[in-house]
Order: C-alpha cells, then sequence, then structure tokens
C-alpha cells in the first residue's frame, strides 16, 4: 500500500468553499494512485463555541461529558468532507475515534493514545476508499469517547500514520510552515524549509502554536516526517524529520514579554552567532536574570521587557 496521511485544521474545512478546496487537493493525490487517509479538525472555531456554550450551562462540566460534546465538531467536518467526496464521484467513508480503532487512557480532556487497531481503516483502503477519520478523539477502556487536548488532530494524524506506516504526514492549514519567528510580528520571518524533531519540539515546547506537541514525539520516535503546507496554495512548506543541519540557528520564540528562545540543532557551538546575540543584549541594555544553554537551545529570562524592535535585531543575525 502506498498510504499517505492527510490533516486539515480549522480553518480549512470552516465552511462549504474551504472543504471543496480541500476535496480537491485530496482527489488531486487519490488520483496519483496513493491510498488515503484525512484526519479533520472542527469547522472554524466550533470548539470554542462549544466550550463557550457548556460553560453557560455550568461552571462545573465534567470531563467526560465536555469530551462528548466536543468530539462532535470533528465528526461533523468529517462526515461534510464525505459526503462532499461522495457527490463528487468519489468513494469515501468517515469515521469517528472509535470506529477508526484509536484507544486512549481515561484521561478526559487531555488523554493519550495507547493503540490503534487498524483493522478497519486497512479493510475500506483496500475498497479503494478515501478514509476520513475524525481527529482530536478516541475511546477509553470504558467505551466513553475521549479528546487529546486542544489542538490534538494533528497528533491523532501522526499517530495513525505510525500505525499505518505511512511515507508522509501532511498537516494542512491556513499557514505554509514554522517561520523563523512570528510572521504576524515580525515582517522579516522567514519560512524554515526543513527542521529535526528536537528542533520542532523546541519550538513548540516555547510555545509556538505550530503544531501538537505530541505530535511531534510521535513522528520523532515511529520516524514519520511531518510536512506542514497551506492549503490555499502550493508553496512548499515545512518537513520535519530525522535530518541534522549543524550550527544553523532556526527560529527565535518570544515566550512571554521577558523570555526568548533561540532555536538550533548545535546550537551551543556557534560561537559567533551566541557572541553577536550577546552583543545585541548589550548595546540594548538588557539584564539577563537567567541565561540556559542547552545543545539545541538558549534561552534568556530578561529584568526588562523584551519589545519586537529588539526581538527584530536579534533576529536579524539568523
Ligand atoms: N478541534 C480541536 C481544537 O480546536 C482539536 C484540533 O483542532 O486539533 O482544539
Ligand atoms: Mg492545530
Amino acid at each position: 500500500m502506498n498510504i499517505i496521511v492527510l490533516k486539515f485544521g480549522g480553518s480549512s474545512v470552516a465552511n462549504n468553499e474551504s472543504l471543496k478546496i480541500v476535496a480537491d487537493k485530496i482527489i488531486n493525490l487519490y488520483e496519483k494512485g496513493n491510498d488515503i487517509v484525512v484526519i479533520l479538525s472542527a469547522q472554524g472555531k466550533t470548539t470554542d463555541k462549544l466550550i463557550n456554550e457548556a460553560k453557560e450551562l455550568s461552571k462545573c462540566a465534567e470531563n467526560r461529558e465536555l469530551d462528548a460534546l466536543l468530539s462532535a465538531g470533528e465528526q461533523i467536518s468529517a462526515a461534510k468532507l464525505s459526503i462532499l467526496l461522495n457527490d463528487l464521484g468519489y468513494n469515501a467513508i468517515s469515521l469517528t475515534g472509535w470506529q477508526a480503532g484509536i484507544y486512549t487512557n481515561n484521561t478526559n480532556q487531555n488523554a493519550i493514545i495507547k493503540q490503534i487497531d487498524t483493522e478497519r481503516i486497512i479493510h475500506e483502503l483496500k475498497l479503494k476508499k478515501i478514509v476520513i477519520i475524525a481527529g482530536f478523539q478516541g475511546i477509553n477502556e470504558n467505551m466513553d469517547i475521549t479528546t487529546l487536548g486542544r489542538g490534538g488532530s494533528d497528533t491523532t494524524a501522526v499517530a495513525i500514520a505510525a500505525a499505518l506506516k505511512a511515507k508522509d504526514c501532511y498537516i494542512f492549514s491556513d499557514v505554509d510552515g514554522v517561520y523563523t519567528t512570528d510572521p504576524k510580528k515580525i515582517q522579516e520571518a522567514k519560512k524554515i524549509p526543513a527542521l529535526s524533531y528536537e528542533e520542532m519540539l523546541e519550538i513548540s515546547n516555547e510555545g509556538a502554536k505550530v503544531l501538537h506537541n505530541r505530535c511531534v514525539e510521535i513522528g520523532e520516535k515511529f520516524k514519520i516526517p511531518i510536512i506542514t503546507k497551506s492549503t490555499f496554495n502550493n508553496k512548499p512548506g515545512t518537513i520535519i524529520s530525522d535530518i541534522i543541519e549543524e550550527n544553523t540557528v532556526k527560529s527565535i520564540v518570544k515566550k512571554d514579554l521577558s523570555r526568548i528562545a533561540i532555536v538550533g540543532n548545535g546550537i551551543i557551538r556557534n560561537i559567533d552567532k551566541v557572541k553577536e546575540i550577546l552583543n545585541i543584549i548589550s548595546e540594548n541594555k538588557l539584564e539577563i536574570l537567567e541565561f540556559n544553554v542547552s545543545e539545541n537551545k538558549i534561552s534568556i529570562l530578561f529584568k526588562n521587557i523584551v519589545d519586537d524592535e529588539i526581538l527584530e535585531k536579534i533576529h536579524s543575525i539568523i
């Protein structure tokens, strides 16, 4: 089998127009002879909306019931996409987490996938169907629905890719990849073509909400290349895999007002760049409270607030 896993985020499935774009992408890859498994998020801001509605009903809704509620969001997008693909003449089937064999522990609202029984998925793929799975959800030992924590559809996608030994796992969203810093704040931000799993983990740990952390860990463990791309253009994205490119600074993340992290494999040995960064810090009279260096990351806590201008200066040296 030639399985590829495609995951589409909430804004990629927000309405019928975007669902059509998603369907086109899927059909294109299906026509090339791939066996396609699609993982979807809930449409647009559905999850937020459901959470707020539950809060209006109760200040202490049970986690079990919240999972039953929130998991509905992903089921809606999966069913809608399947209806559309079938209408376009392609055989598709939507599956909930439990139908897809995704078993988790009992931690409602933040469950961890323990095992995936791929029998049903494989059966449908052999019938040449496009298999669409509701992301973010599974089932526990009591047959209760669980969810994997906010942003968890990424983790569903990579876990399914690992269980199916898929070639690649594509994560489609409204951004076309991982950037050197937040492109919404710093204009000069550039897309990073490739990152190692370790670098990506450092970047997500610093709070950049590009990918769900656990999906990167699973990708690393099972050696699944994760490719982040935009649904809405064909630009090359960012590939996260085993590649180790030494001594390059990849990304600068501002965790909060006074803390930045600079990520890159072997950054600790890139003395020149470290010196340049320290120069900028002293030129701008920033006072360092904490300075932590590891193989792949320098993280600095300042006494002062680091404004975007200084961030831009540090960014300019990478
Ligand atoms: N719908 C869920 C959320 O908004 C899961 C996801 O989109 O990955 O957090
Ligand atoms: Mg997400």
